[in-house]
């Protein structure tokens, strides 16, 4: 079987091979523990999910929904952002509803980006930003994130000709995989740099809502001008412990969103109303599980960042999202040889830095979706090999 060059070109998806690892280890009797994939491991809210049955029971919610989304829905994500981020918007043309962030970050280089083109991709990074590049046949170019410019792409670094020759910029803040936050000067030079070379600017914000210790993050739409080049991302998935349901949104430019209106038109059917009322409940009922939620996550943030830094690593307490990011020991070459010693020695399972873009190397990303009790143990098991 020929493969199309598009799908040659895809690395391979690391969370797979992973997840080919643990299956081996449990066969073989070990007691994983696993800290790799950024799903939580908490329930969907009651009120959510009686939403569901609610709206299942309505043969109207049994048909084709309509590509943009519900109006009721998107008249929800406009008052949330007012509410949230006292950001307008228009819900006729400024809001499209997506099965999940995902599908809306792996469509809009097919509305935008030609063969040829390039689209500016932090590195490390959420994966589909440059897979979704690469299927649209453009050229995916790495803005490394380093520590010491805080995991920020440092704009200037960009040449005139890749600037020229760019389509979209990829930004993500809070920042999976390094949990790092932005502040407003950021933004705003994000900004400056997408009018001057005409880039449109995708920002992907799925941890807004996600964050620890009294910060609050912004959305990139509070920002002047950020609707005249851009659009944002958002997810119910990790605020809502909803990743399953496939439903996310996405705000801003009207013009930016007519063209991934088009693909999806062309591509999907929508995501199925009853999902989307679900929806409805959850930006619009009691927040209550999103502070208990962030309890619970700030509890665990504090017992693992806190014991890896007892046991000699060099942790810092992030501000957002749930994941740990951390340089790997100095005795190891590669990040994916201490996920795999971790994996063999502690039965505990961590992402290799690598796996996100090769200016991850030498870290190691800890996500904390397990139970303390897990946590305690799996802090157990690395002081015991590490003795
Ligand atoms: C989880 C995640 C998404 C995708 O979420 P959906 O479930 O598709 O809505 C997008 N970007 C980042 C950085 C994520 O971590």
């Amino acid at each position: 079987m020929q493969y199309s060059g598009r799908i040659k070109k895809i690395p391979p998806y690391l969370f797979a091979e992973i997840d080919r690892a643990i299956e081996k280890k449990r066969r073989e009797g070990v007691d994983v523990i696993s800290l790799g994939i950024g799903d939580p491991d908490l329930p969907t809210p009651n009120n959510v999910i009686e939403a569901l049955y609610r709206a299942a029971r309505n043969p109207e919610n049994h048909h084709y929904p309509s590509y943009a989304g519900m109006l009721e829905f998107r008249e929800t994500v406009v008052k949330w952002y007012k509410r949230r981020f006292n950001v307008s918007l228009d819900p006729e043309d400024e809001v499209v509803t997506l099965i999940g962030s995902k599908e809306g970050i792996a469509h809009i280089p097919l509305a935008f980006t030609n063969p040829g083109d390039i689209n500016l991709i932090p590195n490390p990074a959420y994966p589909v930003y440059k897979a979704g590049t690469i299927l649209a046949d453009g050229i995916p170019r790495s803005m490394p994130l380093l520590e010491e410019n805080g995991f920020k792409p440092e704009l200037s670094k960009i040449s005139a000709e890749d600037a020229k020759k760019a389509r979209l910029i990829f930004i993500n803040y809070p920042n999976a995989p390094t949990a790092a936050t932005a502040e407003k000067e950021f933004f705003k030079e994000v900004i400056d740099f997408a009018k001057d070379n005409d880039i449109i600017v995708c920002h992907d914000n799925p941890y807004s809502e996600m964050t620890f210790d009294g910060y609050k993050a912004p959305s990139f739409l509070e920002f002047r001008g950020a609707k005249d080049v851009g659009i944002e991302f958002h997810s119910l998935s990790k605020t809502y412990n909803m990743t399953g349901w496939r439903i996310g949104f996405v705000s801003g430019n009207a013009e930016v969103l007519a063209g991934l209106g088009k693909i999806k038109e062309n591509i999907d059917s929508g995501a199925f109303q009853a999902v989307q009322f679900a929806g409805i409940d959850a930006l619009e009922g009691p927040q209550d599980s999103v502070v208990r939620n962030m309890r619970i996550l700030q509890e665990r943030r504090d017992i693992m960042v806190d014991g890896l830094n007892d046991i000699g690593f060099q942790v810092s307490k992030p501000k957002a999202t749930f994941y740990l990011w951390f340089r790997i020991p100095e005795r190891y070459k590669s990040s994916i040889e201490f996920s795999e010693d971790l994996l063999n020695k502690a039965g505990i399972v961590m992402t290799p830095g690598v796996g996100f873009g090769e200016h991850g190397e030498g870290y190691v990303r800890c996500a904390i979706t397990q139970k303390k009790e897990r946590l305690e143990e799996a802090l157990e098991r690395i002081r015991r090999w590490r003795l």
